[in-house]
């Protein structure tokens, strides 16, 4: 009977658990977190900490599905260490577990910003349910916000400021927001968003310090050109480091990130590895890719899963991954890579509608759709189809996208 151990019981570790069962249904099956529930649907936190949505939908596991399923489920078990020769995990207080292949998908933990008063009360880092329940408390109590970390994450604090009216500034590096994967047109709309719900985008900024009262509680945010920002909350998004402290010594290949193939095996033998954490061979690019993304988590669960339950490489992952926005009045879509690009094009339609599309050698790699969002089907297939279409890039910004109208594929 074959032992799978899998960490973490985020999104990519439920999915593996839940695919290896069918696909094995003798063996013995253990996720192991140091979380203190189960699997809940991480995306929606933002909803509870906006105020509105109750905890009850955003759970997505009882522990009776693991129960159902014959799979044991370890909460609040923090792995320390990994002996990949012996083939054990260590846990802090749980004791030792033996696995025949084992399954690493402990995703990310916010950084906090090197700056001096980064932990006073009141800032507030954003990625557990826990994190959300202190979110939401703390913002229904204040009055004046501060947001650092010009990416996805970091919009979602300027719409719980929004939402649970806090006066807010959004402290960001360089002259707009997400300035990676979009030109001034498209985070322009992105601003006006901001400010519609009472978010104030300061460009040029960022923070330098932050300033407590006597009891540590925040009070300001000094940013590099001395300007002061009152706040009494404040949310800082400006990345993820992976939680791969406690696989030191155990010979994984790592380089911002877990490497693994497009099978989502690592470079030792029966240890695999899936979701934000891993550094993959993205088949499509033809290249070593990341991704943090619900979707595209999961697909790597159910195929770190296939794989391990399978003698041989099974199924390889490719996949398109998007990751929308829905906090405006018009919605927002990234798909694939946005920032891989060697070429873009992009056009503005009106003042809540922009698209921008990345081509890496001539195939198109990722986008970013503001205002209209039906677009993404016919671009999705084109990146799946891998064809050459930059040379197109006529059709391809059309208001509506025909395929039918893009020349024939060339032989290459
Ligand atoms: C606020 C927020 C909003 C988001 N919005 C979107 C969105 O709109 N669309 C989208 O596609 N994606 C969104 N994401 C990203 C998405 O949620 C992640 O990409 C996805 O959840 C990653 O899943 P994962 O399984 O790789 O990792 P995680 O969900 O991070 O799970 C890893 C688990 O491992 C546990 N763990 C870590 N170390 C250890 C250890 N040593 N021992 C035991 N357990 C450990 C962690 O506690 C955690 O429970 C959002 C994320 C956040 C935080």
């Amino acid at each position: 009977m074959t032992q799978y151990v899998i960490i973490g019981d985020g999104i990519s570790g439920s999915s593996a658990a839940e695919t290896l069962r069918e696909k094995d249904p003798d063996a013995q099956i253990t996720v192991i977190t140091d979380e203190g529930e189960p699997l809940y649907n991480r995306i929606l936190i933002k909803e509870h900490a906006k105020g509105k949505l109750p905890e009850a939908p955003i759970s997505i596991h009882d522990e009776g599905w693991y129960e159902e399923r014959d799979i044991d489920l370890s909460l609040n078990t923090h792995v320390t260490s990994v002996d990949t020769d012996a083939k054990v995990v260590h846990t802090h207080d749980s004791g030792d577990l033996e696995y025949d292949k084992l399954l690493v998908a402990t995703g990310g933990t916010p950084t906090q910003l090197p700056v001096d008063n980064s932990d006073a009360d009141g800032i507030h880092h954003f990625w557990t349910f826990e994190d959300a329940r202190g979110i939401r408390e703390h913002a229904e109590q204040s009055d004046t916000g501060v947001i650092v970390g010009a990416g996805l994450l970091g919009i979602d604090f300027a719409a719980v400021c929004g939402a649970q009216g806090i006066e807010a500034n959004y402290l960001m590096r360089g002259d707009r927001w997400w300035r990676y994967a979009l030109s001034a047109d498209g985070a322009e709309i992105m601003h006006e968003g901001m400010r519609d719900v009472g978010v104030e985008p300061v460009f040029d900024s960022g923070v330098d310090h932050f300033e407590t009262d006597d009891d540590g509680h925040v009070t300001a945010a000094v940013d590099p050109n001395d300007e002061r920002y009152e706040c009494d909350f404040a949310g800082v998004a400006i990345g993820l480091s992976f939680n791969t402290e406690f696989l030191r010594g155990a010979g994984l290949e790592e380089e911002n990130g877990l490497i693994v193939d497009e099978f989502m095996q690592t470079n030792v033998d029966d240890v695999y590895a899936a979701g934000d954490l891993t550094r993959f061979y993205d088949v499509l690019l033809g290249e070593q890719a990341q991704n943090g993304s619900w979707g595209s988590a999961k697909e790597q669960g159910r195929i770190a899963a296939v794989n391990m339950a399978a003698d041989d490489e099974a199924e390889q992952f490719e996949w398109v991954s998007s990751y929308s926005i829905t906090h405006f009045d018009f919605p927002f879509l990234s798909f694939g890579h946005p920032t891989l690009g060697d070429d873009y094009a992009e056009r503005k339609y009106s003042d809540t509608e922009w698209r921008r599309i990345a081509f890496k050698d001539g195939k198109i790699v990722g986008g970013v759709l503001i205002g209209d969002l039906s677009p993404q089907t016919a671009f999705k297939q084109l990146m799946r189809e891998q064809r050459v279409v930059a040379d197109q890039k006529e059709v391809l910004l059309e208001p509506s996208v025909d395929l039918d109208e893009l020349a024939p594929t060339q032989e290459q």
